[in-house]
């Protein structure tokens, strides 16, 4: 169907689902209408407590204050940590059983059983003040005797844990076709878990493809599990380990820890927890620059039929690259919307609102995705349509470029795919796709300088800081296949 539609143009290619565009399109409303509606559950479960409280003893008075005071002392997740391999290895799975929760699916995704979009859950990390047991707080949870029991205990000596730091899970998708979805994950990612199912071979296409993703993203803080081990014979398992490490040899992933693991069935993810802790430090904050934001995902989060007075503004969300960001504050959007003449202007509005979560911030700094309300016109911002822009403060951002420059690094082979394919150099008016921070273009190369600098006339301008890193993709076979990385020069 879409297929045809692809050979037209580039502009069509762009939002084809080979760049897993559409579904993103068709999904949207759906988010839409379950986010909105879960707001209104949750406000409803919380009026329906106060009112029984009230009536009741003081003791329960006293757990509402303190609940109350939690919220306002919410602190940010101060880091992102990617899930990252093949399709149907387990990446949902484990950031459930690390979190808790069920990164968001859209029904398409349901029915389609992988992960279209970036998924995002987040974790307290805790700390026993006397065993010194680092665990995520919903991993100690589950591993309680009996539900009666009291949460939030070390599972080890029963003392009460102690809050450590907050961190937030972005899942990838481990599809082929949604490889530039991954890309722009990763440049979300401080640290990565790159899941391998011990039940393939390893290892496979995506496996590989999303490996050397992190390797061009710099993410060096990398966790591997071998996961579905309850699927698979020790003999097998340790076989399947060997093929890990033999994969991994000369890799950014080298010396990194492997962990055997069930996702579906809890084990070992007590050790993840806190091998996640040792390895997956939190990023030094960026107070000092200038505030900047790329956007990931976009949305309407009113419900269809909303009254006048009760519309929300259209809101961003993504992740605090430098900077911070306040509530009231003006921000700038580009390259913002696109007019009749195929010239991009950018847009200014006022934040209105910032959620990590469910839990409201006052301001916010890097770390965890968040998500800004702000006060546009929330059709603007519906259907994912700002993925890729980037948010400032108003008249620092970079310039828009329409064609860029990219000092351009070639892999020796294509890693995507089943079969083995050279890369071959990159020629002129070869149509190449770029992936810059969240932002998704594609161009046909002009000219090709020193140093293999490669001039590309944008079909989707960006704005990006110079030194940028640029995920190169090529066309092989009706996919994009990724091929190389370069960085942005002026
Ligand atoms: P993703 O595509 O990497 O996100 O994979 P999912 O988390 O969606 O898992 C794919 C399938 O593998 C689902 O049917 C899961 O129930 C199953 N699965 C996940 N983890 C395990 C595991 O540890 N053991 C087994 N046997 N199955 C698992
Ligand atoms: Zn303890």
């Amino acid at each position: 169907m879409g297929k045809k539609k692809k050979k037209t143009s580039t502009e069509e290619e762009l939002s084809t689902d080979e760049l897993g565009i559409t579904e993103k399109k068709k999904t949207t409303k759906k988010k839409t209408i379950k986010k909105s509606s879960s707001k209104k559950t949750t406000k409803k479960k919380k009026t329906t407590k106060k009112t029984t409280k009230k009536s009741t003893s003081k003791k329960t008075k006293k757990k509402t204050t303190k609940k109350k005071l939690e919220k306002t002392d919410f602190i940010q997740s101060s880091c992102n940590v990617g899930l990252v391999g093949h399709v149907d290895h387990g990446k949902t799975t484990l950031v459930k059983a690390l979190s808790g929760t069920w990164t968001e699916k859209y029904s398409d995704e349901i029915n389609r059983g992988i992960t279209i979009k970036l998924g995002y859950a987040e974790a307290a990390i805790m700390q026993c003040p006397n065993c010194n047991l680092v665990i995520a707080e919903s991993v100690a949870n589950n591993l309680r005797k009996s539900k009666k029991d009291q949460k939030g205990m070390c599972p080890k000596c029963g003392t009460k844990l102690n809050f450590k730091r907050r961190i937030s899970f972005v899942d990838a998708p481990g599809h082929e076709i949604l490889m530039a979805t991954m890309l722009s994950g990763a440049s979300l990612m401080d640290g990565a878990l790159l899941l391998i199912a011990a039940n393939e071979i390893c290892p496979q296409p995506q496996t590989r493809e999303h490996l050397a993703a992190l390797g061009i993203a710099k993410i060096e803080n990398i966790i591997i599990i071998q996961n579905k081990v309850d699927s698979v014979s020790k003999e097998k398992a340790i076989e399947h380990y060997n093929q890990i490490k033999e994969f991994v040899k000369g890799t950014i992933a080298e010396n990194a820890p492997i962990i055997p693991t069930s996702a579906i069935f809890n084990s070992n993810i007590d050790l993840i927890s806190q091998k996640i802790e040792e390895i997956i430090i939190s990023p030094e904050l960026d107070y000092d620059s200038e505030f900047l934001f790329n956007i990931a995902r976009s949305f309407d989060v009113n419900r269809p039929g909303s009254e006048i007075d009760s519309i929300h503004g259209g809101v961003i969300g993504g992740s605090i690259i430098t900077g911070k960001i306040s509530v009231g504050e003006e921000i700038e959007i580009r390259p913002g919307f696109r007019s009749k003449d195929g010239k991009y202007s950018s847009i200014v509005t006022t934040v209105q609102t910032i959620y990590e979560g469910k839990n409201s911030l006052n301001s916010a700094k890097p770390g965890g995705l968040i998500a800004i309300g702000t006060k546009l016109d929330p059709s603007l911002t519906r259907t994912d349509q700002l993925i890729g822009n980037v948010a400032g403060k108003p008249s620092t951002l970079p310039e828009v470029q329409y064609t860029v420059e990219i000092e351009a690094h070639l892999l020796k082979e294509v890693l995507g795919a089943e079969e083995k394919i050279a890369v071959t150099p990159i020629i002129k008016n070869e149509l190449i796709m770029i992936v810059v921070g969240t932002s998704l273009s594609a161009g046909m190369v002009q000219n090709i300088g020193k140093k293999n600098t490669i001039t590309l006339k944008l079909k989707r301008p960006i704005c990006a800081l110079d030194g940028s890193i640029v995920a190169i993709s090529r066309r092989i076979k009706n996919r994009f296949r990724l091929i190389g990385y370069g960085y942005l020069v002026s």
